[in-house]
């Protein structure tokens, strides 16, 4: 049987939007290679830009646990609740890039967020087959391509692009939602 909300749907990424990864990777980065920086100074850079020893960013995301420790973006739990109330949400996360990161994605949304269900939990590697109402994504490679309103959340690396509705945090994602006045 074939089931259809009525709600609008949004797809919301996990690294970088629910999932702090900048700070993950600042802590990462100085374990790994004993260079220190800071979310700060990585501000406007590219990951090859801000982490360049060595193809870092790719090494530091295939270490096991570096996705399940993440912190949660400020806000996303509460914010993330509130938008349910309203609309049919999707986790979306282009993680089979990194087959590691698999399992310890679910598990940590088993933890953060456990009211997210599994049928709404979608983990893929292009994110052009998604067709949500609504795509909250820190990269351009997915926003660009998806067929609903994309929101692009702020990240070091995305400081550049200016094509799409930037938010800068999560208060900023419930405002602008508020304004859509969508029907529930
Ligand atoms: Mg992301």
């Amino acid at each position: 049987m074939k089931t259809q909300s009525k709600r609008k749907t949004i797809a919301i990424d996990m690294d970088g939007v629910i999932a702090d990864v900048e700070s993950q990777l600042v802590k990462y980065y100085e374990q790994t290679y004993g260079i220190t920086t800071t979310v700060e100074a990585i501000q406007g850079l590219s990951g090859a830009e801000a982490f360049p020893e060595d193809s870092a960013t790719k090494k530091m995301l295939n270490v096991p646990g570096f996705f399940r420790t993440l912190e949660v973006m400020p806000g996303a739990i509460e914010a993330v609740k509130k938008l349910a109330e309203q609309y049919e949400l999707y986790i979306v996360s282009a993680a089979t890039e990194f087959p590691l990161s698999l399992l310890e994605k679910i598990e940590w949304l088993g933890e953060h967020f456990p009211f997210i269900g599994w049928r709404n939990i979608v983990m893929c590697g292009d994110k052009s087959i998604i067709d949500t109402d609504y795509m909250i994504d820190d990269h351009c490679k997915n926003l660009d391509f998806c067929s609903g309103k994309a929101i692009m959340f702020n990240a070091h690396h995305n400081l550049r692009q200016h094509h799409h509705t930037r938010v800068h945090n999560w208060q900023e994602v419930l405002a602008l939602f508020e304004s859509f006045n969508d029907q529930a």
